[in-house]
């Protein structure tokens, strides 16, 4: 069966699609062990030499094993955006190349100069590249690669680790600048700046900070954070994945759901059910035992798909065990969870903000009954609500991360900023969608696109109706203990 012919026959597209896509792609068959974070070099020393054209069929053998390389030889990619190559155990025993990407350019710029460095970089390689990542059905892997040399995945960790060493107000600063542009962008690197890497910082032992937080800050690892599993969605603490102490190692078993970037990481937290309660485990990729598949549809953030997670019999050495201590795990993630949520109110206002300029852009441009629609008293009224929302959920989510930087980490308020800010972006979403009418259905609009992506915004790091029932229970506490508001 030709190539364009078995596309046809999985229902993933036409003969045209299959035919456009195998002119614009080259696949290149490399040895298993070049995937190591070195497929360019490889593709070098073979010349660039297309061996073979094959749509889905050998992506598993083993040795050896298909990667696809784009044109420019860069990072292994996903045919047709529904498929991803699987890793298998690394038994080479070869050391991991490190590398910091962010460049000594970005590392001298003050902190405004940097927020200019990041406003432009989404306006003129973010936002334009949307519609692109969209069809390829992941982030393109020279856009990975650019988001890395320009810093963004070193923006929370201190200098002396490797970041950029932002300020938790300048992070949501940058965060309301990067999430302009497609939501998807920024969960490439959400999890390993937010949920992972502040879970090492504050309680990984000297030896794993040693050994992470500097690959993780430029980009070189990519970290994912697994806690969610069938029977422990919102109430986490119910996790079954168990780790059994085995001589020096642990031996984890157990089913994971839901975990953004677990198909392509480097670095998992795995969090898991050990005798003294539930604890926090490095698992560095490719591991044997460990398996991800991923969804077959998603509804919005489809270019980044979440990934369920197998652990079987996965044996991890004991010094793996985060901060080396058993039963903290919950204490530990809500660490990176804490910031996740800051970084998760920033990004829905980004996203609004974005929502807002579409719905107006088009509301200028359009006319009906003879008039521009943003004329309309009906849809001024939509837009006036939508930018009050946007700047208070802007100023809340600034407030909170001043607190952040000062204090404690005021959870209480970071709930707020979440649930309040998230909602409002659903909102903005829906008025936005409302005013452009058809075309917020229908055709290339990010508008819809924005209103899928941002649905999720209001489930992950927290459903609204976890973050309203823990704001109730504070305010039962301390009112009823006598104190105010
Ligand atoms: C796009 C995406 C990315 C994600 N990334 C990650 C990740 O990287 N790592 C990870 O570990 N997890 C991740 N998750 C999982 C996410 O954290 C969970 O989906 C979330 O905690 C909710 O769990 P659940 O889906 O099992 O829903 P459930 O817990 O079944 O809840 C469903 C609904 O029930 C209601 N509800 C539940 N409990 C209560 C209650 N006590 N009071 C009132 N109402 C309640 C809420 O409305 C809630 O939305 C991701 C999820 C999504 C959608």
């Amino acid at each position: 069966m030709s190539a364009a012919e078995s596309v046809q026959k999985d229902g993933m597209g036409g003969v045209d699609l299959a035919k456009r896509w195998l002119e614009s792609t080259t696949w290149v068959e490399l040895p298993f062990d070049v995937y190591n974070n070195a497929p360019v070099c490889s593709l070098r020393r073979l010349g660039g030499k297309v061996q073979r054209y094959d749509l889905f069929g050998a992506i598993h053998t083993d040795p050896p094993t298909l990667l696809y390389v784009d044109r420019q030889g860069r990072q292994p990619c996903r045919p047709m955006g529904r498929r991803w190559m699987k890793r298998r155990p690394d038994d080479s025993g070869a050391p991991q190349k490190e590398k910091c990407m962010i460049s000594r350019e970005i590392r001298g710029l003050d902190f405004d100069s940097y927020l200019q460095h990041i406003r432009c970089f989404t306006d003129e390689e973010l936002i334009p590249r949307e519609i692109e990542m969209v069809d390829a059905g992941e982030v393109p892997a020279d856009l990975v690669e650019r988001m890395a040399q320009v810093g963004l995945f070193g923006i929370t960790l201190p200098r002396e680790w490797g970041g950029l060493g932002w300020t938790v107000e300048q992070q949501v600063l940058l965060t309301l600048e990067f999430t302009r542009a497609s939501c998807v962008y920024r969960s490439r690197f959400s999890t390993t700046i937010g949920l992972c890497s502040q879970v090492l910082l504050d309680y990984g032992t000297a030896a794993q900070r040693t050994r992470h937080l500097a690959a993780m800050a430029g980009g070189d690892r990519v970290a994912s954070f697994a806690l969610t599993e069938p029977e422990a969605g919102s109430d986490a603490g119910a996790v079954t994945t168990t780790a059994v102490r085995d001589g020096d190692h642990y031996v984890l078993n157990g089913h994971k759901r839901y975990i953004t970037n677990a198909a392509w990481a480097d670095l998992l937290i795995v969090f898991a059910r050990t005798e003294q309660g539930p604890s926090a485990f490095l698992v560095e990729l490719p591991a044997s035992g460990v398996s991800t598949r991923l969804p077959h549809r998603m509804n919005g953030h489809e270019a980044g798909p979440v990934a369920e997670i197998d652990l079987v019999g996965v044996r991890v050495p004991a010094e793996n065990l985060i901060g080396g201590e058993e039963g903290v795990g919950l204490r530990q993630a809500l660490r990176g969870i804490n910031h996740a949520r800051t970084h998760v109110a920033a990004t829905a206002v980004g996203q609004a903000t974005r929502l807002l300029s579409e719905a107006t852009r088009h509301a200028i441009h359009r006319s009906q009954f003879g008039t521009p629609l943003a004329d309309l008293g009906a849809v001024e009224s939509m837009l006036g609500r939508s930018y009050a929302e946007m700047v208070a959920g802007r100023a809340l989510v600034l407030d909170c991360a001043r607190e952040f930087d000062t204090g404690p980490i005021p959870h209480h308020r970071i709930a707020a900023a979440k649930l309040f800010c998230t909602e409002m972006a659903s909102e903005v979403a829906d008025r936005a969608v409302q005013i452009l009418g058809g075309e917020g259905i229908v055709g290339d609009s990010p508008v819809p696109r924005m209103w899928r992506d941002v649905r999720a915004l209001r489930i992950y790091e927290g459903a609204s109706q976890i973050h309203e029932r823990n704001l109730a229970r504070h305010l039962k506490s301390t009112v009823g203990d006598g104190g105010g508001v």
